[in-house]
Order: C-alpha cells, then sequence, then structure tokens
C-alpha cells in the first residue's frame, strides 16, 4: 500500500509540475496580447447567458451536433471526460483506502452505469473518428479536405491516449471487484464482465492487477495532461473558456469598435505613436485573439463553408487561425523576453520569426499574406460554423485596419470607393440631389424629411446608397415604397439628407472614414427624431439594416431598425398587404449574409413567398445559416476578383441546378452580384433567357398588384 501511495503521488507531482510548466508559460503569453476590459464585464453583467452558452456549447455541443455522426462521437467523448472525473476521483481515493468511495453518491448503481455506458459509447466514438481519419487521410493535401494541413499525427496520439484511459479503468475496476473493493453492487455492466473474465486469475493476482490497473490508469491521465497542454489539443482545457468569453450570442453582426490598450480609439485624440491601430504584430492582438489562436481544434469546419476557399482562393479561416497560433508559439521567447539583452542571445529561428511581419507577401516572408487578408468577404460562415466561437471575421478585420489606416496598403481599385465615400457619401460618387431620382414616375407622392420626421410618420424608409443610386436596385426601392404606400404605413424618406452608413468603409478597415460616416447620420437621425419615444426605421438593405440597428448603438445611435422583409411579412400576416395574382413560377431563394447569418432573418422572405399564391419554391443545397455569400460584403462589391472561380457564379451554379424560374434575394449588393453573374451564363448559353433575379418585395409587389396593372419586370 505504501508503495502504491509513494508511486501515485510521484507521478501526479511530475505530471503535475511538467503540465502547469506549460500551461503557466502560456498564460505568461496570452498576458503579452491587449487588454480586453469589455470581454471581463462582458462575462461579470451577463453572467445568466454565459452560463446558458457554457451548457448549449459547451456541455451541449450545440454546434458539433450539427454534424450528425462526427458531432455525436465528440459528444460521447466529451461526456466521457466529464463523467470519468468521477473514476478518477475513486482511483485517487483507492490509492490511500482500499474500500474507497465517493461521499453520498458513491455507491449508487446510476453512477456505476453512467461509467460504464459512457465508457463503451466513447469507445464507438473513438472507432468512429479512426473510420473517419482513415477516410480523410489519403486527401489531406487535397484542398477539398476539412482536414487540410491539419495535425493528423497528434490526433492519432490522442485517440490511442483515450483508449488507454478505457481498458486501464476496466482493468482496475474489474480487479477490484474481484478484490471485494469496487463501490458498486450492481450497474457497472462492463466492469462486471472484466471481473468475470479475471477472477479464475485467483484473488492475489487480481490484487496485483488492481495495483497495476490503478497506477497505469494515473499514468495514462497523466500522461495526456502533458501531452494536451504541449499539443493543439488544449481546446479540452481552452474551449469553455474561449466560450465563456466569447462575444454574445455570436461573434456576428456588428464589428468591434477599434481599441488600444483596451480603450476605444477616439480619433480626435488618437496618437499613432502611442495607439495601436489594429493589428501589425501577433502580440498587437489582445489575449482574446491569442486564447482563439490556442484554442482552435483544426477540425475544418470553417474552411468547408469558406466561400473564399470553396472557389479557389488563397483564403482558409482555419489556417489562418492556425498559422497566427502557430507565428506567436515561434514567437513567443521573443515577446515574453525581458529585455533586448535577453532577446539578443535567443536562437536566429527565433529572431527570424520575430522580424516577419504579419501582412506580407513571400518575398516579406508574411505570415498572413494580403490575397488572404482582402479575399473575405466578411460573410460569417467560418464564425458560424466554428464549434469552440473562434471569431474569424474580427481578426481578419483588425489586420485589414492597421493595413488600411496605417500602411494606405489594400486594392488599388477600392480607393475610388473611399474618395467617393469621403467627397459624396455613397461610393458611386453621385451628387446627394440624385438620392431621390427613384421616386420619378410613382403614383403617390414619397415624403421627404425637412429636419423633423412628421408626428404621422411611423417609419422612416433607410433606402441606402444601392437603393437610391443602383439601377437594378432602385426597382426594389420603388416596390417596398408602393407596399408600404398600398398597406396604409405611413412613412417618410431622408433623401438628400442620408449618406452612406459607412459599412464598406468599415469592413475594407477604414474605421476612421467610418466613423465620420455614422457622426454624420447619427446627428441627422437624432435631429430628425427628436424626442419620439419610437424611433422606427425600415431598412432596404441588409449591410444597412446591421450598421443601423447594431453598430450605430455604438456612437450613440439608438433606433428601433428592422428589414422590410420583416415589415412585409408582417403586414402580409395582418392581412394589409393581400398576394392575390398568381405567379406560377418556380423560386430559389439566396440568404444574403448580412440578413441571415449576421442578423438570423431566414423567415420573413421565405413567408413572403410561401404567401404568394402559385410560387413553387425550392431550397439550394446551401441556405440558411449555411448560405452561400454573393461575393459582395467585406466591401469585395468594389475590388477586382482575379483568383480562382468568382463567388456570385459558383452561387448561381447552385441556383442553376435546381432551374429555376426565378432567383429571389432581399439584398441590393446580393441582387447585382447575382444578376451580373446570370448575365454571364445567359451570355455563354448555361441560363435560360427568361431567369430573372429579383428580390422578395418585387414578387410581392406583383403579385399585391391588380391583374391588369403592368408587372415591372427586371432582366
Ligand atoms: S467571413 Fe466568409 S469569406 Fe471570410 S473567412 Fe469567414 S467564411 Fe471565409
Ligand atoms: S477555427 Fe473553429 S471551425 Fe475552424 S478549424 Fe479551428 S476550431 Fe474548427
Amino acid at each position: 500500500m505504501a508503495l502504491r501511495i509513494a508511486l501515485g503521488l510521484a507521478m501526479t507531482a511530475v505530471g503535475f509540475a511538467v503540465a502547469g510548466h506549460r500551461l503557466w508559460w502560456l498564460y505568461r503569453l496570452a498576458r503579452r496580447g491587449q487588454p480586453a476590459p469589455e470581454r471581463i464585464e462582458a462575462v461579470r453583467s451577463g453572467i445568466g447567458e454565459r452560463i446558458t452558452a457554457q451548457l448549449a456549447e459547451v456541455f451541449g455541443q450545440r454546434k458539433l451536433l450539427k454534424w450528425s455522426l462526427p458531432g455525436l462521437a465528440h459528444f460521447f467523448v466529451f461526456w466521457a471526460f466529464v463523467i470519468l472525473l468521477t473514476v478518477y476521483i475513486e482511483a485517487y481515493g483507492a490509492l490511500f483506502d482500499h474500500d474507497f468511495h465517493i461521499p453520498l453518491i458513491g455507491t449508487w448503481p446510476v453512477l456505476g452505469f453512467a461509467q460504464d455506458f459512457i465508457a463503451v459509447a466513447a469507445f464507438c466514438g473513438l472507432v468512429a473518428f479512426g473510420a473517419i481519419r482513415i477516410r480523410t487521410s489519403p486527401k489531406r493535401l487535397d484542398r477539398g479536405s476539412r482536414f487540410y494541413r491539419s495535425h493528423l499525427g497528434g490526433a492519432w496520439l490522442i485517440l490511442f491516449m483515450i483508449f488507454n484511459v478505457f481498458w486501464t479503468m476496466f482493468l482496475f475496476r474489474g480487479s477490484a471487484i474481484n478484490t471485494g473493493a469496487f463501490p458498486y453492487r450492481t450497474g457497472a455492466f462492463v466492469s462486471e464482465g472484466a471481473a468475470a473474465a479475471l477472477a479464475p486469475l485467483g484473488e492475489g493476482v487480481n490484487g496485483a492487477l488492481e495495483t497495476a490497473g490503478l497506477l497505469a490508469h494515473l499514468a495514462v491521465m497523466l500522461t495526456f495532461l502533458v501531452i494536451i497542454a504541449y499539443s493543439k489539443h488544449l481546446h479540452i482545457f481552452l474551449a469553455p473558456l474561449n466560450v465563456l468569453f466569447s462575444r454574445r450570442p455570436d461573434g456576428l453582426g456588428p464589428l468591434l469598435p477599434m481599441r488600444s490598450n483596451g480603450k476605444v480609439i477616439d480619433f480626435e485624440d488618437a496618437d499613432p505613436d502611442e495607439d495601436v491601430f489594429g493589428r501589425s504584430k501577433v502580440e498587437d492582438f489582445t489575449w482574446k485573439g491569442l486564447l482563439d489562436f490556442a484554442t482552435c481544434t483544426e477540425c475544418g469546419r470553417c474552411q468547408s463553408q469558406c466561400p473564399a476557399w470553396n472557389t479557389g482562393k488563397p483564403l482558409n479561416p482555419k489556417l489562418v487561425i492556425t498559422d497566427l497560433r502557430d507565428h506567436a508559439l515561434a514567437k513567443a521567447p521573443y515577446i515574453l523576453a525581458s529585455s533586448d539583452e535577453e532577446r539578443e542571445k535567443l536562437p536566429d529561428e527565433v529572431k527570424a520569426e520575430a522580424e516577419r511581419p504579419l501582412v506580407g507577401d513571400e518575398a516579406a516572408g508574411g505570415v498572413i499574406h494580403p490575397d488572404v487578408l482582402w479575399s473575405c468577404t466578411t460573410c460569417g460562415a467560418c464564425v458560424e460554423q466554428c464549434p469552440v466561437d473562434i471569431e474569424h471575421v474580427d481578426h481578419i478585420l483588425d489586420m485589414r485596419r492597421y493595413q488600411v489606416l496605417i500602411e494606405s496598403s489594400f486594392p488599388s481599385e477600392a480607393n475610388t470607393l473611399l474618395k467617393n465615400l469621403e467627397n459624396k457619401a455613397n461610393p458611386w460618387g453621385l451628387n446627394a440631389e440624385a438620392r431621390l431620382d427613384w421616386t420619378e414616375g410613382l403614383d403617390f407622392e414619397v415624403p421627404v424629411v425637412d429636419e423633423k420626421v412628421p408626428d404621422d410618420v411611423e417609419y422612416l424608409f433607410w433606402v441606402g446608397c444601392a437603393g437610391a443610386l443602383e439601377d437594378r436596385a432602385k426597382k426594389t426601392t420603388r416596390a417596398i415604397a408602393e407596399l408600404l404606400h398600398l398597406a396604409g404605413v405611413k412613412f417618410a424618406v431622408l433623401g438628400p439628407m442620408e449618406g452612406c452608413t459607412g459599412d464598406p468603409a468599415r469592413r475594407i478597415g477604414n474605421e476612421f472614414l467610418f466613423q465620420m460616416l455614422a457622426q454624420q447620420n447619427v446627428e441627422t437621425l437624432n435631429e430628425a427624431f427628436g424626442d419620439r419615444p419610437a424611433k422606427k426605421i425600415v431598412a432596404m438593405c441588409p449591410h444597412c439594416f446591421n450598421t443601423l440597428s447594431r453598430e450605430y448603438p455604438q456612437i450613440g445611435g439608438d433606433y428601433d431598425v428592422v428589414h422590410h422583409t420583416q415589415l412585409l411579412s408582417q403586414l402580409v400576416a395582418e392581412g394589409r398587404l393581400t398576394p392575390v395574382t398568381p405567379i406560377e413560377e418556380s423560386i430559389t431563394y439566396h440568404d444574403p449574409c448580412y440578413l441571415g447569418r449576421h442578423n438570423k432573418v431566414y423567415t420573413p422572405p421565405r413567408e413572403i413567398l410561401a404567401n404568394v399564391p402559385g410560387m413553387q419554391a425550392r431550397e439550394m443545397h446551401r441556405c440558411r445559416d449555411r448560405g452561400f455569400c454573393c461575393g459582395a460584403g467585406g466591401a469585395r462589391m468594389w475590388m477586382e476578383e482575379r483568383i480562382g472561380k468568382r463567388v456570385n457564379a459558383e452561387r448561381v451554379d447552385e441556383a442553376l441546378a435546381l432551374d429555376p424560374d426565378l432567383v429571389s434575394t432581399a439584398c441590393p449588393f446580393c441582387l447585382v452580384m447575382l444578376g451580373d453573374a446570370i448575365a454571364e451564363k445567359k451570355q455563354s448559353g448555361d441560363a435560360k433567357e427568361s431567369l430573372e433575379i429579383v428580390d422578395v418585395a418585387q414578387l410581392l409587389v406583383r403579385s399585391v398588384r391588380q391583374q391588369e396593372q403592368p408587372a415591372e419586370r427586371s432582366s
């Protein structure tokens, strides 16, 4: 017994010391990141929501279960880690007291059953993981595999270690039953089977096997602990922490304001020498950013949904995270060195790593290639899929911010966009007066706000730059106005007083220009609404909808904003709009990323379509939260797409597979991008001439109008 105690304690001391050393080193590294006081504050003030998130994402494995077989396998392995902690408590207790059981619950047969059951279920999970890995292994260099460039060797070692946990557990428990030291009389069905198999060996051998099984079980756990601390499987410890400190409800929707040393940057007193503008080196990320990098499991779920990666671009969200992690770890001795003298003594490879620019091409040895950075459409598919709540979009945008604000380095064609936004407050550089051109020819008057929103007006209609100035999008604007008029909704527009919300400036990384545009709009809106209790806005564009509702509160603009599909669907439900004219056509709906994934508005546009008589709607293979981007977001609308297949062409191919008569959407940018791709497909003979792209509002107005009125068609 004394030897057993001594060996058990010695192993434990060594295991914890080696793992603890590494964890302390990682903690010190994370502390070198920028502070993120808002994350701590969010946990403090929203502890209930955080607990719910832990229950759903960590304990319920919500996101992983969307991937049926691997998700279920992971679910069982995760719960084995939780439930088998009780077996380790029993094992440590048995080191000192042969007849130990956990107080209160330690002889309850349900616990004995749960321990054995979860071990068997997790073993089946291991077999499934092994099969998935064998099946994908030969393809691992293929960019179509979600394990492309993932570290699969380590994964096999982890599976082997988990297997070792199980057999040592049953050896220890089976022999303990035979020596009369097992706490459960019934329930532990696998342990009882092991006991039956070992019983013929006699009590003496079973006693020796019990000690050997116990020590082996502890040794496996301690070795496992060390392996986890030194490998990418750190996510086993870090995932709950990362979920705890993640943005709620997710890292989508609004972008975070730019912070330096934990404080939001005020551009009026910012000091480029003191303040950190975006990210120019890995230690400029906050500790939460560094935690994100260390938490990545390399599962590749993000990459499998990324429109850039799926169309042959160099951007792979998994590799962005793992490349940043590998760089942070390789540069860590330099970051942690306390003096220049200490840094001088570091090995050459560490010094070389420290000199790599964060963003740079092959010649510059950059960690992230500029083509990677500028390929992102900020569609959020990666963030939506990530099972450990990594916030890829924030990191990509923070790197863009440094490139744009400090280096003035971005795709040259975006120059025109930024100049037009700065000088004319719209991407096309048109005069403000042109913002009312879309009203020409309407058979009712559209009220224009003159300083104050009139008292009888319920909604301010935020038309947006595309809705006001882009010819195809203007048809949607007219349809919405007509529908609101028919439903008797009192609305008004800002006309020339409206300016770009700043979304494209913010997504390209020009936070300064975003602030300028946004502050101007917030001043106009606050003045227009005055002290009205209800400040209702209906936005035509999902990008405007996202910015007005979720980003303007960051700068003092609090409004009650709905997207046009939400309001129109409500008007149909209330009977204020009645679609009567049948549209006997087949249709497929494309989810705009900033309406769907970023703001979870999936149902209202579909409800509108469902209410149009005669319409036969079919879903594309990738829809709702797995919808595929049109290629316009992240200011990509104003950049050339030189690498790989065009994202809009890929999306239209997916729609064409259903052979629809109509493709519908609810965003002016999607309308333009998909419209361009359809026009090309028609030219090449790959799409029928009659195929049309329309906003759901255009369809609704066609159906609501009396049959004798001419329908306005888009081509
Ligand atoms: S936001 Fe979209 S385009 Fe950007 S990395 Fe994520 S999935 Fe890819
Ligand atoms: S970032 Fe998230 S989804 Fe992507 S590989 Fe890592 S853990 Fe998986």
